[in-house]
């Protein structure tokens, strides 16, 4: 779906106005913004990736916008190019966030700051700022939804007198990228004591992170591993009721394994609860069609904004406003953030979560594309 959007909140001074209080738009001095995104294959990158282009370009800034196809190669040289392009500020959001040590090292000797986005860049010294959601957030998020889909809690969020016993399989992201742990934990902290207590267990036995992690959040890979946990675990007759999946986009391979294996094809039909986050468009239409169960609601048009409001502190010599001083350490240094909230939506929540705040359509919906 293409999003129009009105970055209002900080396009305001709007380009080259005459103002005058900035490096940019006063017509003095050209300022370049880098930005690295990871991969067009998941929607919300072209739309972070458009949106912190735009909102830049509101200040009057020239972007330099990548994408790197998940390759990590292919990132690392787009921002050695951006660096010797001498732009004056770099936005990242890194493929590995433990490979990008020497490009960081080339920014700051060039003075240029580095803002990571929605992912942490680790082990490094000369990560600047981050803006990001709360991550841990995410992952309590997604598993309260698996198990309010599963009825065990209600819409509230309170117990219900559902017990299970219920059968649960789990994803993680991808092992480089920090964020994973984060949903992983959240979401496993929250299970724990359901697990516990013999409310959902996990026949697989496979619940620790590096056995359920899926490489490059790719969903061919999600959708083989659910492929070959249907055949050892599931092929004597055994249910499965509920499947723990950190990303819109893996929510579709797991799916399409379930449907392909004849289960569903929807909820009503006994397909298991599968969760989500991203609130791609795809899935938001699985969702209204009964088939997905929910999924968690990222706001990208406000992380581009957040983004773009460090980059014009930083070109204007000001430390960005952080929210959080405490919660992400790189490796090196615990990097000041600003995180923002996330909402979970279930198929009730997309006309007023999603439609009534623009950020679809309802023909969106209804096709979605
Ligand atoms: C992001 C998620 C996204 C995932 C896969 C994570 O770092 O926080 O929103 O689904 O990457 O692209």
């Amino acid at each position: 779906a293409a999003l129009t959007l009105a970055l209002t909140a900080c396009g305001g001074e709007g380009a080259g106005s005459g103002s005058g209080d900035g490096a940019a738009g006063n017509g003095d001095e050209e300022v370049k913004v880098g930005v690295a995104m990871p991969t067009q294959t998941y929607e919300r990158w072209i739309q972070d990736g458009n949106n912190v282009k735009e909102g830049l370009e509101g200040l009057g800034y020239t972007v330099d916008l990548q994408f790197a196809n998940d390759d990590i190669p292919t990132q690392t040289q787009q921002i050695d190019a951006m660096i010797t392009a001498g732009v004056d500020a770099l936005i990242v959001a890194s493929i590995d966030g433990t490979a990008l040590t020497s490009q960081l090292d080339a920014a700051a000797a060039a003075n240029i700051p580095v803002i990571a986005y929605d992912r942490l860049i680790r082990d490094s010294e000369n990560v600047d700022f981050y803006t990001t959601f709360d991550n841990y957030a995410v992952g309590v998020a997604q598993a309260n939804a698996l198990l309010r889909g599963l009825g065990v809690l209600d819409a509230d969020g309170n117990e219900t007198d559902e017990k299970g016993p219920f059968n649960i399989e789990l994803f993680a992201g991808s092992p480089d990228d920090n964020n994973s742990h984060f949903f992983f934990n959240g979401a496993m902290d929250t299970l724990k004591p359901y697990m516990d207590s013999g409310v959902v267990s996990v026949p697989s036995k496979q619940t620790e992170f590096d056995q359920v992690a899926t490489l490059r959040w790719e969903l061919e890979t999600a959708q083989s591993r659910m492929e070959d946990l249907l055949t050892s675990t599931y092929s004597g007759g055994e249910e499965l009721d509920g499947v723990l999946a950190p990303a819109d986009v893996l929510s579709r391979g797991i799916i399409n394994a379930l449907q392909g294996a004849g289960m569903g094809p929807t909820l009503e039909e006994g397909l298991p609860v599968v969760t989500g986050q991203d609130a791609e468009i795809a899935n938001i239409k699985l969702i209204n069609d009964g088939v997905q169960s929910s999924t968690i609601f990222k706001d990208t048009r406000l992380l581009a904004e957040q983004a773009v409001k460090a980059t014009e502190s930083f070109v204007n010599g000001e430390e960005p406003e952080a929210n959080d001083t405490e919660t992400y350490d790189n490796g090196v240094k615990v990097v000041p953030s600003y995180l923002l909230e996330v909402q979970t939506v279930f198929a009730e929540d997309i006309a007023p979560v999603l439609i009534d705040a623009g950020y679809y359509t309802a023909e969106e919906v209804e096709s979605g594309q």
